[in-house]
C-alpha cells in the first residue's frame, strides 16, 4: 500500500509500505477518513521536529472500520467491521497518566504517537493497539470521527480545561479548524463567543458556527473593540488557538480571567507585578484524554453539531501534494483524505 510521508522540506512523498498485519493485542483499521490537522504543517515545513522521520506515514486523525484483529483481542474490544475512532497515542498502560486516559503524557516516557513514532492514518490501513479504539457513534460520519481525533477534540480539551463556560463571554483567537471547533462547541456549551481572526472568510464561517460576534484584528483596534463588546465585566475566558496572539490575548483578559493557550509555537509573557491584582488563571492544554475524545463525540451527536461542515476540501491519496500545498496557505477550512 502507499502512504503519505514528509521529507520535511515542504514536499509530499508517496512511499510504498507492506500491508500491516495485527500482532497480539493489535488491530488493523481500514481507513475511511484521515484528517489534515494544523500540526501536520510543522512536519511538512520541517520547522518543528517532534522526533518524526521521513519514513513515517503521516496523519494523526484516523477513523475507519476494524479490518483484522490480532491474537488476544476480546470481541467486545474490537471485532471486524466495527466503526471506530482512534485515540492516536498509546503508552505503558499502568502509570498514573496512562490509567487516567492520558497516554500521551506517559510517566515512563513510553508514549507512542501516530505520524511521529509510529505510522499514521494517511494510508489505506493502519495497525494500532486495540486499546486505542473508541466507538464511532452511529450519528457521526467517518470524517467527523477523524476531526474529533485531534483538531475538534483539542478544542474540546481546551474548553474542558477552562471549565464552567456556560453564560460567560469567551474570546476564541484563530478560526482555523481548531478555533472554529472551539467556537462551535463553546456556543453549544452556552458561552457567548467572540471570534477573532485576520481573515474575513474564516470569520464568516465562525459566525455560521455560532459566534455571537466576530472581530478582524487586522482591521480594527482589538482592545477597544473587545472592550465595547465585553462591557464592564471584561473578558472572562480566552481560548488561544492561533499560536501567535499571546500578547493580544492577555491585553484583553479581564479580572478573574481564565485563559487557555493551545496554539503552537506560542509565546506568552506577563509580569506578575503588573497583573497579579487581576487574579488570572493561565493554562495550557494538550489535545484530549481518551475519555474526553469519547465524550466530545457524544456531545456532538447529542447537540447535532455540523462537524462535517468544518471540511471545505476532500482529497484522495494521489492528490496529497496538491492537498498540502493548499492546506499550507491556512486561509481556508479543513481537509480530509477519504478512502
Ligand atoms: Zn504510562
Ligand atoms: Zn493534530
Amino acid at each position: 500500500m502507499q502512504g503519505i510521508t514528509f521529507p520535511g522540506d515542504g514536499r509530499v512523498v508517496l512511499k510504498e509500505f507492506p500491508a500491516p498485519q495485527p500482532g497480539p493485542g493489535e488491530v488493523v483499521v481500514r481507513m475511511r477518513a484521515s484528517g489534515m490537522c494544523g500540526s501536520d504543517l510543522h512536519f511538512y515545513r520541517g520547522a518543528v521536529s517532534f522526533g518524526g522521520s521521513a519514513d513515517t506515514i503521516q496523519g494523526h486523525e484516523p477513523c475507519g472500520d476494524v479490518h483484522a484483529v490480532g491474537e488476544g483481542v476480546a470481541p467486545d474490544t474490537a471485532s471486524v467491521g466495527d466503526r471506530v475512532m482512534i485515540h492516536h497515542y498509546w503508552g505503558c498502560d499502568v502509570c498514573e497518566q496512562c490509567r487516567s486516559g492520558w497516554p500521551q503524557m506517559c510517566d515512563r516516557g513510553n508514549a507512542q504517537t501516530m505520524s511521529i513514532t509510529t505510522h499514521g492514518g494517511h494510508a489505506p490501513y493502519a495497525v494500532v493497539p486495540a486499546r486505542t479504539l473508541l466507538p464511532l457513534p452511529d450519528g457521526l460520519s467517518y470524517k467527523a470521527g477523524a476531526a474529533i481525533g485531534c483538531g475538534t477534540g483539542t478544542a474540546w480539551g481546551g474548553l474542558m480545561r477552562l471549565g464552567d463556560i456556560g453564560g460567560k463571554t469567551l474570546v476564541v483567537f484563530g478560526q482555523g479548524p481548531v478555533g472554529l471547533s472551539g467556537t462551535m462547541l463553546a456556543s453549544a456549551l452556552g458561552a457567548r463567543v467572540i471570534a477573532v481572526d485576520v481573515n474575513n472568510s474564516r470569520l464568516e464561517r465562525a459566525r455560521a458556527f455560532g459566534a455571537s460576534e466576530v472581530v478582524n484584528s487586522a482591521e480594527v483596534d482589538l482592545s477597544t473593540t473587545i472592550a465595547d463588546l465585553a462591557g464592564r465585566r471584561g473578558v472572562e475566558l480566552i481560548l488561544e488557538t492561533s499560536g501567535v496572539a499571546g500578547a493580544d490575548a492577555l491585553s484583553i483578559l479581564g479580572k478573574w480571567g481564565r485563559a487557555c493557550f493551545i496554539g503552537l509555537p506560542g509565546e506568552v509573557h506577563f509580569r506578575t507585578e503588573e497583573q497579579y491584582k487581576k487574579q488570572w488563571t493561565i493554562m495550557t492544554s494538550w489535545t484530549m484524554s481518551t475519555i474526553q475524545q469519547r465524550r466530545c463525540a457524544e456531545f456532538v451527536v447529542e447537540h447535532g453539531l455540523p462537524i462535517d461542515d468544518l471540511y471545505t476540501h476532500s482529497w484522495s491519496l494521489d492528490q496529497a501534494a496538491e492537498a498540502y500545498e493548499w492546506f499550507d496557505k491556512q486561509s481556508d477550512g479543513k481537509g480530509v483524505f477519504e478512502f
